[in-house]
């Protein structure tokens, strides 16, 4: 049977990309999303016209009685997850002075802590296989910081300390356990910030441009392949060259 990958966060943006990319790689897919909209039935649609199925699971990384449900819908639909990737995540931006404590524990809740939800209820299952890919979605913001997104940062560096941590811990097992920092990608998260905002960010970038969903999707494409069989603790940095 084909392999079986779950995306978080899956229904627009990277999460979307990274379906479809893997898709086309002949991937079964769950597709996670939080609330039914109009891009769904879409999505599934675009995912299944790859001739593979496109399973969809409602629930909150922030909360672990729903990633334990949605691991279970999975496991008793396809029997499996070969790949994992956690790539579900909020911003909330403002400088620390204006920050309220909810404001960073929204952030950390949804990033960092929705990717242990998911994590650990995907390792018994990929434990008992002996193998199992899982790609955590960080940033370049969590490897360099930047200004207005403490919380955002510290989300993303925990992530890198996660991927690294647990892939000590796996290897042996051979559950392998990597991680994509993007740098500036053109989604709805970031599409909110102002033209001169974004002007400036792309000065900085050295490539000039801001870079795209299948840009991010691609590495994730390789870190799922059998391609990267000797790779694991690893953060990959897609970034026009950023940090
Ligand atoms: P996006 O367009 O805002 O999409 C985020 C996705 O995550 C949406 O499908 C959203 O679902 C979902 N999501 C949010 N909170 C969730 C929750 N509690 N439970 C389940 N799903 C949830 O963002 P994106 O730009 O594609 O970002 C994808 C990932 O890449 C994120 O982890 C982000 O931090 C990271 N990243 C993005 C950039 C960038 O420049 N865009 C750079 C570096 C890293 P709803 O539709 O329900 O909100």
């Amino acid at each position: 049977m084909s392999k079986v990958a779950f995306i978080t966060g899956a229904t627009r943006g990277i999460g979307k990309q990274i379906a479809i990319t893997l898709a086309k790689q002949g991937y079964q897919i769950a597709l996670n999303y939080r609330k039914e909209n109009e891009e769904l039935e879409k999505v599934k649609k675009e995912i299944e016209e790859n001739e593979v199925e496109c399973f969809t699971v409602k629930g909150d990384v922030s909360i672990f009685e729903d990633c334990e449900k949605m691991v279970k819908q999975i496991l008793e639909k396809f029997e499996k997850i070969d790949v994992l990737v956690n790539n579900a995540g909020i911003t909330k931006d403002m400088l620390l002075m204006r920050m309220k404590q909810e404001d960073f524990e929204q952030v950390i809740d949804v990033n960092l802590v929705g990717t242990f939800n998911v994590t650990k209820n995907v390792m018994n299952h990929m434990l008992k296989a002996r193998s199992g890919k899982i790609i955590n979605i960080s940033s370049v913001v969590g490897v360099i910081g930047n200004a207005g997104q403490t919380n955002y940062a510290a989300s993303k560096a925990g992530i890198i300390g996660f991927t690294k941590s647990l892939a000590k811990e796996v290897a042996s097992r051979g559950i392998l356990v990597n991680a994509v920092a993007p740098g500036f990608i053109e989604t709805s998260m970031t599409e909110i910030l102002k033209e001169e905002i974004k002007e400036e960010i792309t000065k900085n970038i050295p490539l000039k441009r801001i870079g795209t969903s299948q840009e991010v999707a691609n590495v994730v494409k390789f870190l799922a392949s059998e391609d990267s069989s000797y790779i694991t603790g690893q953060v990959i940095q897609v970034d026009g060259g950023m940090a």
